[in-house]
């Protein structure tokens, strides 16, 4: 088919998430995750050292789900599990960031869940392959609202948690991550130039967990509230 022929409505829209308490929408340009950032989390998957530098990897943009809305069951895991995490939002570009001037460059918080397809996650590390099919697929990053730093201030700390129907399975305390999201932000910056409408996942603490269809998932941070979704069936 010729390029031109492609109608206005076949092109993807774009990816937006509403920010608490305005009228604007943030645009969503990237998804970058950290790879791991609270020592209980390291040690339940027995993972390497603990003072390992922060490594990424990324999702696709495409990949968010609003908060209230299913997340379809992936094909390829019979092992989906949840990691709880805070997400910074930047909004501000910058690359190579000092670390002094790390929190300027983030606008905002939100809470959100790193879907993992574990058994896809193991199979490819024991390989050696890149951990692509275990992370980064279709509906893998969840993500609730922006809330304005001006309006919450950076967060250091607080109660995270995610519990499903109601059962609590993973609490933490976002003073324990390795790396602070100052520290993220300016190491991140000089692997890639940081834009607005980034997105960073800093790392999930222990209890992660498989989940089923129809599991109900509540995420919560201390002063952003809480996220809701339901797990849906295979193949949806
Ligand atoms: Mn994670």
């Amino acid at each position: 088919m010729l390029l031109s022929r492609i109608a206005h409505e076949d092109m993807p829209p774009s990816i937006t998430l509403s920010m608490v308490g305005t009228e604007t929408r943030f645009s969503v340009r990237r998804v970058y995750c950290v790879g791991r950032n609270y020592v209980d989390h390291i040690r339940e998957m027995k993972e390497g050292d603990e003072r390992d530098p922060p490594f990424f990897f990324q999702k696709p943009a495409d990949s968010i789900v609003q908060d209230g809305e299913i997340i379809p069951y992936p094909p390829l895991t019979n092992d989906f599990q949840h990691e709880i995490e805070l997400v910074a939002a930047i909004g501000r570009a910058g690359a190579d960031i000092a670390l002094a001037d790390a929190l300027d460059h983030v606008s905002g918080y939100a809470i959100g869940i790193d879907m993992t397809r574990r058994d896809r996650q193991r199979d490819a590390r024991e390989r050696g392959l890149p951990w692509e099919i275990g992370k980064s697929f279709d509906h893998s990053a969840p993500c609730g609202p922006i809330h304005p730093a001006d309006r919450t201030g950076h967060i250091v700390s607080g109660r995270i948690s995610l519990a499903v129907n109601g059962g609590e399975r993973q609490r933490g305390d976002l003073a324990q991550m390795i790396w602070n999201v100052a520290e993220i932000v300016s190491n991140l910056s000089q692997h890639y130039a940081l834009a607005p409408g980034d997105l960073i996942f800093t790392g999930t603490p222990a209890g992660v967990g498989p989940v089923v269809p129809g599991d109900r998932l509540t995420g919560a941070i201390d002063g952003l509230g809480e996220i809701n979704f339901i797990i849906g069936e295979r193949g949806t």
